[in-house]
């Protein structure tokens, strides 16, 4: 959704061939562009303003519909929302859709909807009007028209009448002459007043664009931006840029800070991308006599190897966040991390902060350069569950059951088209240990296109409720946890007995404590012991209950052991009996695989699936002499 340095506009816009746009190159456009000195003063003064406003701040979110929330521009909502709260002011959502060819459709609906998820309530809106409304920046237009005239009538601006093509011959030249960001040559700056007007009225395409140089213009590029400090365009480097296009549509430096103004804006936290620009939007408040609001530009997010975080490394929008399973606050205290920190030093769980608490501990002290994202993701978004686990388990659930069935479903997906998986799919050795699903995860009322309804999600509440401790997202659930939701190959069992009985001697049921007469036996026979035993429990809901199942199991699991030849490395010669029930029994359920608690598992699987594991174990090594 924030613009990237494609999109800088005027003189400084070069549209760079993707595989440039690194965090490489945002160095080189800074360095570009001298920082002045940091005089002590000047850092005291810098220090003074990072504290907190003591009058309420007016913040806003100025996403253009180009596309979705993203973890930067989150991050950058979330900045200046608790700025707003935490001094007692009005946060504020505003639509930059002057660009009207790159708008894609579903955009601001979506942005609502991930701003709502997220929690960041907005008091003024396009959705919901508000005093300084509209919100919409295509609504505006005559409010930008009214200040171009202003300028216009000052001299501070004037009308270009050049061709696209004229400008793009002047641009040509001017780089093979050596200049690597050429500005506008000033062509039309000369126009008399007269003349320009009769063009225009009679029809003549032109744009607007700011004076910056010459007679009428009074342009001090530089400005004190709160995590930069005193920063300046080299001299040359900003050009009479363009306020109102051709098309009549103000450009985004003009509409940003006719916007802010008008709307009282008091701070702009916003990507360092923007930092390039925001001479030029000082130079526009100067020309309109506005003071210009507090701007705070914090580091763009790189993923691990410095480059700019692009889809393919991670930055994915938030709706994706939402599908995996990660909760808001999991999500937005990790983008808050990101080049900000509650205090010196806080590491670890004092680093877990819900909305309000980040509220009460923001301030303006920025990390000031590229932020590398961090891998605490899974840590916090876990920690917040368990806050959520603790006031509401019913709403936790209701958040997770989708996610954990959309992980399902594409793991579900993966298993039935191994085929397509590609090598490096993590997936691909999980999924060559799953059978069909379990039958009781078919929804009983599956209905619509989306995969992930064909489950039971009632199952699937109880089946997180077996392990929410170790929840963190939905797929590192789901694969945890695999053998509540797929059956268990046969081949598995095989496979994990002989392993896990390699160096027994042999399995045997001890009648009791005092009665050590113990019956030698088979893995085989052992489950049939098992079978046997729950056989006898009725299926239905409240008779296959976890106080039954203990009273049968429990003392059958006590009874059973296994002898296990003493290794070489022991001291002792001795063979050593070893408790084995527990072992036999996860294995029928789980092939031996770590999972919850097996009592409670066999309660939510059921009766018909816990009998047909047994089935199933036992056909596997029916015919294996060796168990
Ligand atoms: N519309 C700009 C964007 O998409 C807003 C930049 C700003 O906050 O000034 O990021």
């Amino acid at each position: 959704m924030m613009r990237s340095f494609q999109h800088v506009g005027g003189p400084l816009r070069r549209v760079l061939p993707r595989a440039q746009l690194t965090a490489g190159t945002a160095n080189w456009i800074f360095k570009r562009f001298a920082f002045a000195g940091r005089p002590e003063k000047v850092e005291q003064k810098l220090n003074q303003a990072k504290a907190l406003p003591t009058s309420p701040a007016r913040t806003r979110f100025a996403p253009s519909p180009t596309g979705y929330l993203h973890l930067g521009s989150l991050r950058t909502a979330l900045f200046n929302y608790l700025l707003a709260k935490a001094t007692g002011g009005q946060f504020l959502l505003r639509l930059e859709d002057t660009d009207q060819t790159r708008i894609v459709s579903d955009a601001e609906q979506r942005l609502y909807e991930d701003m709502k998820w997220a929690g960041l309530k907005w008091d003024e809106g396009p959705d919901i009007g508000g005093k300084f409304g509209p919100y919409k920046q295509s609504e505006r237009l005559p409010i930008y028209r009214q200040h171009v005239k202003e300028l216009l009538g000052q001299d501070k601006a004037y009308r270009c009448f050049c061709s696209p093509e004229r400008l793009d011959e002047v641009k040509k030249l001017a780089m093979t002459a050596g200049e690597d960001m050429p500005g506008y040559d000033g062509h039309c700056s000369h126009i008399p007043a007269s003349e320009s007007e009769h063009r225009a009225a009679s029809g003549e395409a032109h744009c607007v664009r700011f004076r910056t140089h010459g007679s009428g213009s009074n342009f001090k590029p530089l400005f004190s931006d709160l995590v930069y400090g005193a920063y300046k365009p080299p001299p040359g480097s900003v050009d009479d840029f363009i306020i109102m296009k051709r098309d009549g549509f103000p450009t985004y430096h003009f509409a940003n800070v006719v916007d802010d103004h008008l709307m009282e804006i008091t701070h702009v936290i916003r990507g360092a991308e923007w930092l390039v620009s925001t001479p030029r939007h000082v130079g526009l408040y100067d020309a309109f006599g506005w003071q210009s609001p507090t701007f705070a530009h914090v580091g763009l997010l790189t993923d691990q190897n410095k480059q700019k975080l692009s889809k393919r490394h991670g930055d994915i929008d938030i709706a994706s966040y939402r599908n995996k399973g990660y909760l808001p606050e999991g999500l937005l205290n990790y983008v808050v991390l990101l080049g900000w920190s509650p205090g010196k030093g806080t590491k670890g769980t004092s680093e877990v902060m819900g909305l309000q608490e980040m509220v009460e501990k923001f301030h303006l002290r920025f990390t000031r350069g590229d932020i590398r994202v961090s891998n605490k993701l899974d840590f916090l978004n876990s920690k917040h569950k368990a806050k959520f686990l603790a006031q509401s388990p019913e709403d936790l659930q209701a958040q997770v059951v989708p996610p954990l069935s959309l992980a399902i479903s594409k793991l579900e997906q993966k298993r039935a088209e191994p085929a397509q998986l590609s090598e490096e799919d993590a997936d691909k050795s999980i999924t060559a240990t799953l059978d069909q699903l379990v039958p009781t995860m078919a929804s009983p009322r599956s209905n619509g296109d989306d995969a992930s309804n064909h489950y039971n999600a009632a199952y699937i509440g109880k089946v997180f409720e077996l392990d929410q401790k170790t929840y963190a997202n939905a797929a590192s659930y789901v694969r945890r946890n695999r053998y509540l939701f797929w059956t268990v190959p046969t081949e598995l069992y095989r496979q994990t007995l002989n392993d896990g009985m390699q160096e027994l001697d042999y399995l045997f049921l001890r009648a009791s404590e005092s009665d050590k007469t113990d019956a030698k036996m088979s893995a085989v026979e052992i489950t049939t012991v098992f079978a046997d035993a729950l056989r006898g429990i009725p299926a239905d809901e409240s008779s296959w209950t976890k106080e039954r199942l203990e009273e049968v199991l429990n003392p059958l699991i006590k009874s059973i052991f296994a002898m296990r030849s003493a290794s070489e490395a022991s001291s002792s010669a001795k063979t050593e009996e070893e408790p084995w029930g527990f072992h036999m029994l996860r294995w029928f359920l789980f092939a031996l695989q770590p999972g919850p608690a097996l009592i409670p598992s066999m309660v939510v699987l059921g009766k018909e699936e816990t009998m047909n594991r047994i089935r199933k174990a036992t056909d596997s090594i029916a015919c294996d002499s060796s168990a």
